[in-house]
């Protein structure tokens, strides 16, 4: 078997399942915390370079056993994704577009020279670990189980190399509604001290080496009074993404007026989110035929200022799988306040609202969409 780009079988077929004998106690509802509680089980598999993968497993969950010279722990062979499973008003569960995490995960993982994988494979397993936990999941609005696929080299050696070994594994973890009462804009430090990716960097991978090093900012822009960083890239400022989500601004043009939703283009310096894709995809279809232009385009934090001075800048917004949308209500930059243009009692613009109802519609299962994957 090869490392890069090429597609290694994994044999769903060959599943083992071990149930746990000390199921856990589900903890009510509202009491979730993000990524803190998990499921009973987990999906594991093994890869070596001269086996390609080995049967997949599911066990209870438990603790690894790895030697502390395991290369993940000193060169950071690790990749993971985010996703999440919805259980529908029929208690149906979906997955939201795991096509598109596979994919995801592939390219990261290829990145650092780990093991990529049949995706559809993958999803058809995950599909049955979550249907075994699937009392883990509220049937409500806004709870969801996250889903934390994750890929760690798992040599034990220090030479510097590609790994020979290698485990996929997937968790869960129950989770409740982002903004349990309701949307909260939040208020973001444009950041341009530390610059989270660059062209031809890895920062357009979802690899746990890019994450560790925002949090210092991002603390720095806590204890400013800050939600998040607005991370900008290079002397034109160019805004790139939002912590750990995609942005999207509405605005109209100077001279013609005409209204544009925009986001920064894939050009390295963000992640490829799944939720951007799918908020473009929807506004392509519903928004552009009312006149609106959906633009992937670099634009700069001045641009954003003038839009705001000018009274053109309708809305600001985060995407990514935990909240879906995050209004934002201004932004701190040079010593200046960018309103985002929020009136001072309303939490969220319209289109951030809208996109929010649109996409839950979906991978709640409210109306039939090929997005919605059922397990
Ligand atoms: N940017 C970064 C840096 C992220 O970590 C995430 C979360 N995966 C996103 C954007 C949003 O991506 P998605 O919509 O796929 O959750």
């Amino acid at each position: 078997a090869s490392v890069g780009t090429s597609i290694q079988e994994i044999d769903p077929s060959k599943l083992t399942v071990q149930k746990t004998t000390t199921p856990k106690d589900l903890l009510p509802p509202e009491e979730l915390v993000f990524g803190r509680n998990f499921t009973d089980h987990m999906l594991s598999l093994e890869w070596t370079a001269s086996q390609g993968w080995l049967a997949p497993r599911i066990t209870p969950y438990q603790n690894l056993s790895l030697d502390p010279a395991t290369c993940v722990f000193h060169y950071a062979f690790e990749a993971f994704e985010g996703m999440k499973a919805y259980k529908d008003k029929d208690g149906q569960v979906r997955l939201f577009r795991p096509d598109k995490n596979m994919q995801r995960m592939n390219k990261s993982a290829a990145r650092i020279a780990l093991p990529t994988f049949d995706g559809e494979a993958m999803i058809d397993l995950i599909g049955k670990f979550v249907k075994l936990d699937q009392r883990f999941i509220p049937q409500a609005r806004g709870y969801s189980l996250y889903l934390r696929p994750t890929i760690i080299g798992t040599q034990r050696t220090l030479g510097v190399g590609p790994p020979a070994s290698a485990l996929l594994y997937v968790i869960a973890s129950p989770v409740g509604p982002y903004y349990p009462t309701g949307f909260k804009a939040v208020s973001l430090e444009a950041t341009d001290y530390a610059v989270r990716a660059w062209p031809g960097g890895v920062g357009d991978k979802k690899l746990g080496a890019n994450y560790a090093p925002c949090i210092v900012p991002q603390m720095q822009a806590a204890s400013r009074g800050f939600h998040q960083n607005l991370w900008l890239f290079g002397e034109e400022e160019y805004v790139t993404e939002v912590g750990t989500m995609n942005l999207f601004a509405a605005i109209k043009d100077r001279e013609t007026g005409q209204k544009e939703l925009l986001t920064a283009p894939l050009d390295g310096t963000i992640l490829e989110g799944v939720t951007r894709d799918s908020i473009l995809g929807l506004a392509r279809e519903r928004l552009e035929p009312q006149g609106w232009k959906i633009s992937e385009r670099k634009f700069t934090m001045q641009d954003i200022a003038d839009a705001a001075d000018e009274g053109r800048l309708m809305e600001v917004f985060g995407a990514g799988t935990a909240a879906v949308v995050s209004p934002v209500r201004k932004i701190s930059w040079k010593g200046r306040l960018v309103e985002c243009g929020l009136a001072d009692n309303v939490e969220a613009g319209p289109i951030a609202q809208e996109m929010k109802d649109w996409m839950e519609a979906i991978q709640y299962g409210d109306i039939e969409h090929a997005w919605s994957h059922k397990v």
